[in-house]
């Protein structure tokens, strides 16, 4: 990051224009001035609550203010958010509940409200909404938002517009956030977290490489702990590696996660943000000439529906976390079964797995005559098949899934045949129904 004191600024504090050359703001004397180059030109940010659930119970009871609070415990007895003093003490989300009171004894455990959450969640939403409607929510308490366009509508640049914003979530929900902003999505998201709590980071074109080349590889997104120990082992541990490889090695080494590698570590990311619109599941569907009862007939249609609901989820940029199977029998009763998957995925050998397993216990002689298979609860793809979560050879499965895909944009569909629907007569093989 670019932080020049030569180039004119925004103070955060009271949102005057600051200057070339001055330190503090010259209207209130806050320190709190950002300043970046491109300021003015950027327009893509990512928004995050700070310490989200433990801020909305510091703001709802005062007397939580200054001491460590975490919020958690319950059934799983892990740290769902613990507040920055907590933090300090090494207290962090995900941790054992115990382990966390051996680093902070004197923390105040409180259970999580999540339809309190959801509640203050929606509100900074709505507030979201208001400055642009490309709003691409992460989760409660995040959000990509594409602001470019809008300088007209609000009369300032998108910098201002958010500074406002930070200014306004404070004075009006009582929480604080973090922003990120950039010309790319992993780079606003990147950004956001460089200086939490209360943050405003800013990564420009021209500064773009130049900061990447310092970062640890597993800045990039889907790159945990598992994948970073792999690159690790090949020698790569910072993305200023990754910078001087190129394509092709990547993607020999490590399939279409070689791709991302190559092309994140260079700040090129074209993913727009998507809106989460009116679609609450992704499905494909498919009734048959004649009904079917038997368990190998069905399987090869199911595994064709999953990878046709796998390749628009990777379209979409998107993942569910529920596996919906829809059957109508040959009496027209339809039967519907859903599985909740441990993370959401958008790969087609988890969706059919899941829909396999239901699909077992209802092929019981009924004879059927549609079958169907789909995802909701729908989430970005980003939080989809976590590498370091799936286990190893899902991960293989994972890399082979995407050099198939590759391999099916460039020579068509029917050019990669899985063993479920390799060889199976035209007639069986669907006409698929969305
Ligand atoms: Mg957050």
């Amino acid at each position: 990051m670019v932080v020049n004191a030569a180039v004119p600024g925004i103070c955060r504090d009271c949102l005057y224009r600051t200057g070339p050359g001055e330190r503090r703001c010259r209207a209130c004397g806050s320190p709190r001035v950002l300043r970046h180059p491109e300021l003015e030109t950027l327009s893509l940010a990512h928004i995050d609550c700070d310490a989200f659930y433990a801020a909305v119970e510091k703001r709802d009871n005062p007397e939580l203010r200054d001491k460590p609070v975490i919020i958690g415990g319950g059934k799983r007895g892990v740290v769902s958010t613990a507040c920055y003093i907590a933090r300090i003490k090494g207290v962090r989300s995900a941790m054992p509940m115990f382990k966390a009171l051996q680093a902070c004894p004197e923390a105040i455990v409180i259970k999580p409200d999540m339809e309190k959450y959801a509640r203050v969640g929606r509100e900074v939403r709505a507030m979201m909404l208001a400055l642009t409607p490309l709003v691409e929510p992460l989760s409660i308490d995040e959000a990509f938002l594409d602001l470019s366009g809008t300088e007209r509508l609000h009369g300032a640049s998108p910098a201002m517009v958010l500074a406002r914003f930070a200014r306004q979530v404070e004075e009006e929900i009582g929480i604080t956030v973090s922003i990120g902003l950039s010309y790319c999505k992993f780079l606003a998201k990147v950004a956001s977290d460089l200086q939490k709590p209360r943050g405003f980071s800013v990564i420009g074109r021209a500064d773009a490489l130049t900061f990447l080349a310092e970062q640890p590889v597993t800045a990039i997104w889907g790159v945990g702990k598992t994948f970073a120990a792999t690159l690790s082992a090949d020698g790569i541990h910072t993305i200023g590696q990754l910078q001087h490889m190129e394509r092709a090695d990547l993607m020999r080494r490590y399939g279409t996660m070689g791709d991302r590698l190559y092309r994140l570590s260079r700040g090129q990311d074209d993913r727009k943000v998507e809106p989460r619109g009116e679609a609450k599941s992704v499905s494909s569907e498919t009734t048959f000439d004649r009904d079917l009862s038997r368990v190998d007939d069905l399987l090869p249609i199911l595994r064709a529906l999953s990878e046709r609901v796998s390749a628009r989820l990777k379209k979409a940029g998107i993942g569910g976390r529920t596996v919906v199977l829809k059957l109508k029998t040959a009496d027209f009763r339809i039967r519907t079964r859903s599985r909740q998957l441990a993370n959401p995925t958008r790969l087609a050998d988890r969706i059919f797995s899941a829909g396999f397993d239901m699909l077992k216990r209802e092929a019981d002689g009924t004879m059927f005559r549609l079958i169907g298979i789909g995802v909701s609860d729908l989430t970005d793809a980003a939080l989809a098949d976590p590498p370091d979560l799936v286990d190893r050879l899902s991960y293989k499965r994972a890399l082979a899934e995407g050099a198939i895909d590759a391999l099916r944009e460039k020579y068509g569909r029917q050019a990669v045949e899985t063993g479920y629907t390799f060889g199976r007569g035209k007639r069986l093989r669907p006409e698929v129904e969305d």
